[in-house]
């Protein structure tokens, strides 16, 4: 079986990252998403282990020791980190696995999977953005203004991105990060062609 690849989903806070990771795994096949772990306090309407798995800092910072994180980082004063087994356990059945993490997480997942696929998701401007958090109204003045600041750090992380969708309209990005992921899927990852080129040859009964 194909190993799967990682899909990571970053951007400004406000860039619609959250809604188009929803839709990616609710409308594209084999397309798992990976709840990360936080600190921060659980927004209303999240749920535990679904959103992320809300954790106080005594066992983050444990989670952080033992290893079980692939990457973590500190984002707007609190800690967030990937779990590192349900990643390597989806990609080794075959499945994708979707992340949504901050530049930082970017650049360290980047790292340790250089074949990953990875998307920047940016709003069509900067007062649709401040818009956009400001009627997510989940925000107190002093998290926005950490969060409206946070948006050129996410920008210089351009250079680690392999594609740049421009979200100003769900459907639209839903539909073009959906074909990003049909087109990567037949991307060729190393030792794979040489496993299909034998079998190839082999059926074929060629000697090339
Ligand atoms: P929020 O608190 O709004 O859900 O997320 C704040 C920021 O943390 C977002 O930019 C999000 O992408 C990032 N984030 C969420 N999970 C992770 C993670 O596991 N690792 C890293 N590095 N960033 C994350």
């Amino acid at each position: 079986m194909r190993r799967g690849f990682p899909i990571v989903i970053s951007g400004p806070a406000g860039s619609g990252k959250t809604s188009l990771c929803q839709r990616i795994v609710r409308g594209v096949r084999r397309v798992r998403y990976s709840v990360s772990a936080t600190t921060r306090p659980m927004r209303p309407g999240e749920r535990k282990g679904r959103d992320y798995h809300f954790l106080d800092e005594r066992t983050f910072k444990q989670w952080i020791r033992v290893g079980r994180f692939c990457e973590w980082a500190k984002v707007h004063d609190y800690y967030y980190g990937t779990p590192k087994d349900f990643l390597e356990e989806t990609l080794f059945n075959g499945n994708q696995v979707i992340l949504d993490v901050d530049y930082q997480g970017r650049r360290a997942i980047r790292k340790e999977y250089p074949d990953g696929v990875y998307i920047l998701i940016l709003p069509p401007s900067f007062p649709i953005l401040q818009k956009r958090l400001r009627k997510r109204g989940t925000e107190t003045q002093e998290s926005l203004q950490k969060r409206l600041k946070g948006v050129e750090k996410e920008l210089k992380g351009l250079e680690n991105s392999d594609y740049l969708v421009i979200n100003r309209n769900l459907s639209k990005a839903v539909e073009a990060i959906r074909t990003i992921i049909l087109a990567e899927g037949f991307r060729e990852r190393g030792v794979q062609l040489n496993i299909l080129t034998k079998a190839w040859r082999k059926k074929m009964g060629v000697n090339l």
